[in-house]
């Protein structure tokens, strides 16, 4: 391909990528595998700058600007930031500083892996936020920061002034929120960076809310106005005004400190509760960052520096399969353990056959191992350098479980055991039914449940809740002892108390997630109700699919026994039919002030919804007055007249919302 042809295929890939990254908070590629392409055509450009493209990633910042939210043009534009993969590009960094005839200082700040943020105050209170966007143009998120805890509402100066840093989602938070959305059948979040992208730009703010982002400032617009002469000091600043600024900031006299600090957090970072992909090195004063300037792109005195992927190579030392429990035959990788960023990794996803046979992988191979923000190790090529194996991978033909041949549909990349009484099936749907995502019972992993099925205690879901008259035998077992047991067992008992959507979720019927089985708990009050349900009958329900009704309806022929058997062990939730719609009937409401989260005409349809009505004007006919920030004559009179005062808070609760 001659040098125009590589550069335009580059643009078009490198710009589907950002559109999936920025735009859908989706990437289907890793952020290094982008780098690298990136980086590809940085130097094709360089070579032949007579074929850039004006539509280049190079040339300008990212992000893209969605339609349906305000747009804001900033004041100053919202660059971007060069990147160093090796401490000898970030040598050359601090060269052409000085062969420019600069000597800097630096200060190094770790990069929070999030969203670019900016927010004006005006005499010290918060009147905007704005996303990036493409530099120049960002989009106006106002209502979605204020629900953002660690933005201050308001700063400890009454002064005008424009903050920028970044939003980021907790790893904790991370982690809890993909719990629930695996349960709720929703697809997990990628990493914590796309969270937050997808959290900040929503349309309704307590979506917003609900995710529990967090905020740390890194820069200040036109610093001198305050007095201040270098980054060092506006970190400081920024503390004094109320901001969170990430604490490990620190200031170096010379390029060699910069390094060492690199190397201290390269391992470092993974203990912090937040995810950081480099280190930021900027040069301190900013009169010395105004005269060295600025590309297009990017400022001429800064540089993120990358910390290299978590990539290692070890030993392919087996492949061996999973059945899931719809069935799916999933290969994995078993490796000579190995520490990838702080963890030890033995097992790694091989995905499906094509994944193996595309990257030519084979037991004994060497293989490059990859954990990046997704959790799951990953495979991703071959050493094929050290390959001793000249046999190419084959795909099993029948089931490691029962034996049974294996199929797949032209349209899949997985095989499937259609066996129905096939045991690693059945296994699977017991571990699924007590994880997390099922009927959570604490105590009962996978290793728990592998290791009862194999002694016998447990061959069904029903078996779990006829333990309890098993527990001299629990006892016995090694390693379980009577604590254990007994709290095991008070875990099992407690799940009985689980609503109906839970349960219906926790026997794993195919395309029945969490959400599907919450929307048929609102049409269906119990297992009786539900069996009796057509294919028809189901699919007259919003959000349920031919495909689903089929399963349900299957399902529920097949397993009469089981679903009778859980019964008489007592699982058998009924859902109370309440009558939410009038709660708050004849009752009058007046709004007054900013609600956290709601806007005005959100607050009175929910009012409205619940059969209350509003009115504009506060008397003694008023039943609650629902005030926000800055509230005013309305509040006064309201506690004047003694009124029922409450907050966004108890009007949901009130609700039950
Ligand atoms: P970037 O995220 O690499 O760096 C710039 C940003 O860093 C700034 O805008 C700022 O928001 C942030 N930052 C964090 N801490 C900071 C600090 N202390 N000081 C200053 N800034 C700080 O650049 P980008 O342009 O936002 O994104 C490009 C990167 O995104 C690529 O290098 C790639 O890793 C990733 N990407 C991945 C895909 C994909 O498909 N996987 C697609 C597009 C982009």
């Amino acid at each position: 391909m001659n040098p125009k042809e590589k550069i335009r295929e580059l643009v078009e890939k490198l710009n589907r990528y950002s559109y999936e990254y920025y735009v859908q908070d989706n990437p289907s590629i890793s952020d290094q595998e982008y780098d690298r392409l990136y980086r590809e055509l940085e130097l094709l450009e360089q070579e032949y700058p007579e074929y850039i493209l004006k539509n280049s990633p190079t040339q300008r910042v990212g992000d893209v600007v969605l339609d349906h939210l305000e747009k804001v043009t900033h004041d100053k534009p919202m660059l971007s930031l060069a990147n160093a993969f090796s401490e000898s590009e970030l040598k050359d960094f601090h060269e052409r500083i000085q062969r420019a005839g600069f000597n800097p200082e630096y200060t190094a700040e770790l990069k929070i892996d999030g969203i670019s943020l900016s927010l004006k105050y005006r005499n010290g209170i918060l009147i905007q936020g704005a996303t990036r966007g493409n530099g120049e143009v960002g989009e106006n998120i106002t209502a979605n920061v204020k629900t953002i805890k660690t933005v201050p509402k308001f700063i400890k100066k009454n002064i005008d002034i424009e903050v920028r840093g970044e939003v980021y989602m907790r790893r904790d938070v991370f982690e809890c929120h993909n719990k629930e959305r695996t349960k709720n059948g929703e697809e997990p979040f990628k990493n914590p960076r796309n969270a937050a992208g997808g959290s900040l730009r929503q349309l309704d703010p307590k979506i917003t809310a609900a995710r529990e982002l967090d905020f740390f400032a890194f820069s200040i617009v036109d610093p001198e106005t305050y007095g201040i002469m270098n980054q060092f000091d506006a970190l400081k600043f920024m503390e004094q005004l109320g901001f969170e600024v990430n604490p490990h900031y620190q200031h170096f006299k010379k390029i060699d400190e910069v390094l060492a600090y690199l190397d201290y957090w390269k391992d470092e970072r993974h203990n912090l509760n937040y995810e950081t992909d480099g280190v930021v090195i900027k040069v301190n004063d900013f009169k010395m960052q105004e005269e060295i300037g600025y590309t297009v792109k990017s400022p001429k005195w800064a540089i993120a520096y990358k910390f290299p992927a978590q990539e290692v190579e070890t030993k392919l030392l087996d492949i061996v399969y999973t059945v899931g429990r719809t069935g799916t035959i999933n290969p994995n990788a078993v490796l000579e353990p190995v520490m990838i960023g702080g963890s030890l990794v033995q097992r790694a996803t091989l995905n499906n056959e094509d994944f193996i046979k595309e990257r030519d992988i084979r037991i004994g191979d060497y293989v490059i191992v990859r954990k990046a923000g997704e959790i799951i190790p990953e495979v991703v090529s071959v050493n094929f350098e050290k390959r001793t194996n000249s046999e190419p991978f084959k795909m099993i033909e029948n089931c490691p479980a029962c034996g049974e041949k294996i199929y797949k549909n032209d349209n899949e990349a997985a095989y499937y055991c259609q066996n129905p009484d096939c045991e690693g099936i059945r296994l699977a749907g017991i571990i699924y039914f007590a994880s997390s995502a099922g009927m959570d019972i604490e105590g009962l992993g996978e290793k728990v449940v592998e290791d009862l099925k194999r002694r016998g205690f447990i061959n069904s879901i029903a078996d779990i809740y006829r333990l309890k008259d098993k527990k001299d035998e629990l006892v016995q077992i090694e390693g379980m002892g009577e604590k254990s047991v007994s709290n095991l067992l008070s875990a099992i008992e407690k799940s009985k108390e689980n609503n109906f959507s839970q349960v219906l979720a926790a026997l794993g019927i195919r395309l029945v997630g969490g959400k599907v089985a919450k929307t048929l708990s609102k049409h269906y009050s119990s297992f009786s109700e539900l069996m009796e349900a057509s294919i028809e009958e189901l699919t007259s329900i919003k959000d349920i699919g031919l495909q689903t009704a089929t399963n349900i309806v299957n399902y529920f022929k097949n397993n009469k026994n089981l679903i009778e058997e859980l019964k008489n062990l007592g699982i058998n939730p009924t859902v109370e039919k309440v009558e939410t719609q009038n709660i708050l009937s004849g009752k009058t409401f007046v709004l007054t002030g900013k609600l956290p989260t709601l806007t005005r005409e959100e607050a009175t349809l929910l009012i409205e919804k619940y059969g209350g009505n509003t009115s504009s004007s506060v008397s003694k006919k008023t039943d609650y007055v629902l005030a926000g920030e800055d509230a005013g004559s309305k509040l006064r009179k309201a506690q004047e007249l003694n009124l029922k005062i409450i907050s966004e808070e108890d009007l949901k609760n009130l609700i039950g919302e």
